[in-house]
């Protein structure tokens, strides 16, 4: 049997209409729902402009911050003439929590003590614990002691990180932008102070502790902790530039809380914007291991590396890696981890990337359809 036209065009018409049904339909039904996604606003975390910790951002809307003006009551700190440390640390830490919450969004800031009184070391660094506080800035001045390489400027004592590398890492990240703010204000910037336990205290996995009570407590506690040493009391220069009125002393405060506000990204309330750490920061590391400073260790680090440098620094830190190692193997674990912080500069560049490829196509799809 020959089959005639009719039943030829019939066949072609049905095989057609059931590629139109099957095929077409679908995908017109796709596109619409493509383009109903694309034309909707994105997300705050896909188009908010990236900063190294972003994740910090990202897990919790307000950060806690815990202030800790050093001693207090019958312990004085450093004197110089009738100026006691106590004093000065408790009207930063007051100018602080003042300025990083009426100048920035999303902080909240409490103090272990907001008067004249004795507090404990294990009960400073406790009531940062109970406050569930994502950090804790102990706030000091210095004074000349035998042991230390240099006798004016501004420090940041953090953990070494033999033991919970990751929260050492995020106390020097900290120290890196309040060091940088401190030295715009015209301190010498003497970097970042590690310090060994002299007594063989070690912590439970049998690493040499950390000397200082606040910071040992913290990391025991999951509560990273960074003391700052704003500037030496007994040095004629950094007194008189820096703690000599309360003024000077709101200064500090001030460059505290920008350097702050850039390491936890806040926006700022006056102008909206959202600071960066400072990139391609290199930091000056002292690292005391007993009281004989001939022992002491001087070396640098490079934080938050911007993209042309990540792999000249990457280089350098594994250079210095393995220099470190060789000199003492048992600091392997402190030694900075540039592809973290590569990771967390490309994750979220390339995710908008992506966006906005996507929506720019849809863009061009759409201007053809209509
Ligand atoms: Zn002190």
């Amino acid at each position: 049997m020959k089959p005639n036209n009719h039943s030829i065009h019939g066949k072609v018409f049905a095989g057609l209409a059931t590629i139109v049904v099957t095929g077409l339909i679908p995908a017109a039904v796709l596109l619409s729902i493509f383009l109903l996604l694309v034309s909707l606003p994105l997300p705050d975390y896909l188009t908010a402009p990236f900063h190294p910790v972003i994740k910090v951002q990202a897990k919790k809307k307000t950060i806690t911050l815990v202030l800790d003006p050093g001693h207090g009551g019958s312990q004085s700190g450093a004197e110089e003439g009738d100026v006691k440390e106590k004093d000065l640390n408790l009207t930063i830490g007051k100018y602080l929590k003042e300025i990083l919450e009426s100048d920035y969004e999303g902080i909240r800031v409490s103090l272990t003590r907001d008067e004249d009184e004795d507090v404990g070391l294990k009960e400073r660094v406790r009531i940062a614990s109970d406050r569930d506080a994502d950090m804790m800035i102990s706030l000091h001045n210095n004074a000349r002691g035998d042991n230390f390489e240099y006798k004016d400027g501004c420090t940041v004592l953090t953990a070494q990180g033999n033991y919970k590398p990751d929260l050492a890492r995020q106390e020097q990240e900290l120290a890196c932008c309040i060091l940088s703010e401190l030295e715009a204000l015209g301190l010498n910037n003497r970097g970042i102070l590690l310090r060994d336990s002299e007594t063989g205290d070690s912590y439970e996995d049998g690493s040499v502790a950390d000397y200082y009570a606040i910071i040992r407590g913290g990391l025991n506690l999951n509560t990273p902790s960074v003391i700052v040493e704003h500037a030496f009391m007994d040095e004629e220069n950094d007194f008189q530039n820096h703690l000599s009125s309360d003024e000077h002393l709101k200064e500090l405060a001030q460059a505290d809380a920008a350097g702050i506000a850039r390491y936890f990204g806040l926006k700022s309330r006056k102008t909206g914007e959202v600071l960066p750490p400072p990139a391609d920061y290199e930091v000056i590391f002292y690292h005391m291991y007993d009281e004989n400073p001939d022992h002491n260790k001087k070396f640098t680090k490079v934080f938050f590396p911007s993209e042309e440098n990540e792999e000249k620094s990457s280089e350098k830190a594994a250079e210095q890696s393995t220099e470190e190692s060789k000199r003492n193997p048992s600091e392997e674990s402190t030694e900075s981890r540039p592809e973290e912080s590569t990771a967390q500069h490309k994750d979220p560049g390339n995710l908008f990337m992506i966006t906005e490829f996507l929506r720019k196509l849809a863009e061009e799809f759409s201007s053809l359809v209509r």
